[in-house]
């Protein structure tokens, strides 16, 4: 199936092959058609058909279009969109509608893209298989009975299985770049503060970014492009100029790699993994490109800090779900105690929870120095490491995640083993870095992807590499 781009789109709209209703309808049906997916926690499609029908009249008069005029895009369920309700994936939001618009979603609105609906994710952005949803499950297309990985899952499903043409997920720790992988598309991660974070709802927010997932990367980047760039809204997006993502420049001269050998050499690694990625290798060696081993210190602390630091983060970022601002509040609670108490223990699930005592513990006043002070000087520690790595090296290669993606309810046990399959992700968000996932031809009928990962702002090399690759 030849999945449309949004040059291709845009091309069969000037030509009048089609209209922007039709295209609406087309992917109404494919959700229709899906049902059992699980992708969407609401579809708009009223609005999304209204909208299209504007489209058609304003360039039917010859109106100037939008640069994602016929674009539809699907919105992680972490996205405020005003007059919508967003619920993170979780009943204690229940009933909640946003009064504002993200500052990275207003800019594609702006441009004319059209929103289809809100994704299924894991609960806050809180998993790696999208298990953790108030609203169940979501299936991965290639094989429903497993996971499409996670938190972002709904929006990986929404693109792989022809629902929309490009979704807005959320990376905190790697919902973007995993479910991309474990779905066949490609991910992507900007450097942190490139998009703002305005109208995200936060899980770590300084690990939070809004990324995107898409079968091309051209739409990738003409999306990066419109959404990027400084916010009055949020001090940590600077103002930095946007380049030109979306100029087709592919870049093709040699560039170095660096990748970590002890990682390939690893037993946790999935035999079909290391043979994508063995064959990457050869690939980008057969291409003129160098690759080079080099070694990380660091890879048994990843995943510790990770955790430590998101955890004490979310701990404080969800303190303000308290049953008395927003969503559910306890019908049973008969004082002021037991409204947050109740609220809070009938409206999270077990994993947001889990990791809101784990935050609450490692910021407390006996563990702060052990356990968040120590971890905030070992996320300077891998930042700075990788950081040498890339003064000498253009791309890290690594995996995206150690295995592909796995049954439903197999793991959900099992949260530890779900932490450290994150490692190859993590260290992206530790260290603030701009990552990309690719899908690349697997050894057996589930997906696979390899992640490369560059230095800080270097987006644009990072999409014209995979690009001319
Ligand atoms: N799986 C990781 C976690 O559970 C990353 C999630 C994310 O990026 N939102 O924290």
């Amino acid at each position: 199936m030849a999945y449309p781009s949004i040059q291709s789109t845009q091309a069969a709209l000037a030509e009048g092959k089609t209209t922007t209703v039709a295209i609406v309808r087309q992917y109404l049906a494919a959700i229709k058609e899906q049902a059992h997916l699980n992708i969407y926690v609401e579809v708009f499609a009223e609005e999304a058909l209204q909208e299209a029908a504007r489209q058609d009249k304003a360039r039917a008069q010859g109106a100037r279009m939008g640069k994602l005029a016929g674009v539809v895009l699907s919105i992680k369920d972490v996205i405020c969109y005003a007059g919508h309700a967003v619920s993170a994936g979780s009943k204690i939001l229940d009933g909640f509608v946003s009064p504002y618009t993200a500052t990275a979603l207003q800019r594609l609105l702006d441009e004319d893209v059209i929103v289809i609906g809100r994704t299924n994710c894991d609960e806050f952005a809180m998993g790696s298989g999208n298990e953790n949803s108030f609203y169940g499950p979501t299936r991965n297309a290639a094989d429903v009975t497993r996971v499409p990985g996670g938190s972002s899952g709904g929006a990986a499903v929404s693109v792989q299985a022809g629902t929309c043409l490009l979704a807005m997920g959320s990376s905190t720790g790697g919902s973007v770049r995993q479910p991309a992988s474990f779905c066949g598309l490609y991910g992507f991660k900007p450097t942190y503060g490139r998009i703002s974070r305005h109208g995200l709802i936060a899980y770590g927010s300084s690990f939070d970014q809004i990324g995107y997932l898409a079968h091309h990367p051209t739409d990738i980047a003409l999306a990066l492009e419109i959404s990027a760039g400084a916010d009055a809204y949020d001090a940590t997006a600077p103002n930095k100029a946007v380049p030109l993502y979306s100029k087709d420049t592919p870049e093709r001269s040699p560039q170095s790699i660096a990748y970590f050998a002890e990682l390939l050499d690893s037993e946790a690694l999935a035999p079909e993994i290391r043979t994508a990625m063995q064959q990457t290798l050869e690939n980008f060696r057969a291409a003129g490109h160098t690759v080079a081993p080099v070694s990380f210190s660091f890879f048994d602390y990843v995943v510790p800090t990770y955790y430590v630091l998101t955890t004490a983060e979310a701990s404080s970022n969800l303190s303000r779900f308290d049953g008395m601002r927003y969503g559910h509040r306890s019908p049973a609670a008969k004082d002021l105690a037991e409204t947050y108490t109740k609220s809070r223990s009938e409206g999270f699930g077990t994993e947001v929870q889990r990791r809101i005592l784990l935050g609450t513990f490692v910021l407390s006043s006996g563990y702060y120095d052990a356990y968040y002070g120590k971890a905030q000087k070992v996320r300077r520690l891998i930042r700075d490491q990788l950081q040498g790595i890339l003064d000498t090296h253009d791309f890290i290669l690594m995996p995206v995640s150690p295995s592909q993606p796995w049954k439903i309810g197999e793991q959900t046990n099992d949260p530890v083993a779900n932490y450290l399959a994150d490692i190859y992700t993590v260290l992206a968000n530790l260290a603030g870095l701009p990552a990309v996932a690719v899908p690349v031809a697997s050894a057996n009928e589930l997906p696979v992807g390899y992640q490369l990962m560059a230095d800080q702002w270097e987006e644009a090399k990072l999409l014209e590499f995979i690009r001319g690759f």
